[in-house]
């Protein structure tokens, strides 16, 4: 392969400020490396032109994200592809791509919050691709979650403070427009929610990140969730 990837300088830059903002949450995993892949890189993975990423521990453990880790020189086994061949090759892009780098980030973040990083080790990445690619209009009651499944309000606050956390460190993150695709999730009120945090975020920079969100979320946080999932699930029983 020859040529450098659009978004490889992005990458790094992400890589570099997201290890040093999550190291304490790293160290604890004995790990030091926040890794993204691109999925243009990585040999056979087919991702849908609706997803922009993946999270998932038993990504890890495909030989093919383990060969580019090598070639990359890289430590650590935060596996995150971003599906770079559907980005545009523009500053759009580049913002998109940090949205989705820290949308998936959010979703280890999550998990670290209740299981080890090894849980899923067995899942092919057929079905975890399947597992997270959520085609809207595919969507029914019996055979599929809910479109909002493992992007709760646990993920949304975890996605809202490490959002803050980057953009302090000059890798702006537009939480609006790129982090959560807010309205296809049924959130009506993303400025609701982002204001539920807002002191929190604000009052909490100077401790790492795993530390705060050990703490409960906030209960109008719950609300606005339960509300907005609530409809969601109301609206697909009555059809
Ligand atoms: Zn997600």
């Amino acid at each position: 392969m020859t040529g450098k990837n659009f978004f490889d300088d992005e990458r790094r830059r992400f890589e570099d400020a997201a290890s040093e903002e999550l190291r304490v949450e790293l160290a604890a995993e004995g790990e030091t490396q926040v890794n993204i892949y691109l999925a243009s890189e990585i040999e056979g993975l087919i991702m849908s032109p609706y997803t922009l990423g993946l999270a998932c521990p038993s990504l890890w453990e495909l030989p093919q994200i383990q060969s580019v880790r090598e070639k990359r020189g890289r430590k650590g086994r935060t596996a995150t592809p971003i599906n770079d061949r559907v980005l545009p090759q523009n500053r759009f892009g580049l913002a998109m791509f940090r949205g989705a780098c820290v949308h998936e980030l959010s979703h280890h973040l999550d998990w670290r919050r209740f299981v080890s990083a090894h849980v899923g080790t067995t899942q092919s990445i057929a079905a975890t691709t399947e597992a997270i690619t959520v085609d809207p209009s595919k969507w029914s009651w019996n055979n599929e979650p809910p479109i909002w499944k493992s992007h709760e309000y646990g993920f949304i606050r975890c996605a809202l403070f490490l959002s803050d956390r980057m953009s302090q460190r000059g890798v702006h993150v537009n939480w609006l427009s790129d982090l959560i695709p807010w309205g296809e999730y049924g959130y009506k009120d993303p400025i609701g929610y982002a204001e539920t945090v807002r002191q929190e975020i604000s009052d909490s920079r100077d401790k790492p990140l795993g530390e705060i969100l050990k703490r409960l979320a906030p209960k109008e946080m719950v609300k606005l969730w339960a509300i907005d999932a609530g409809a969601q699930l109301l609206q697909k029983v009555e059809e």
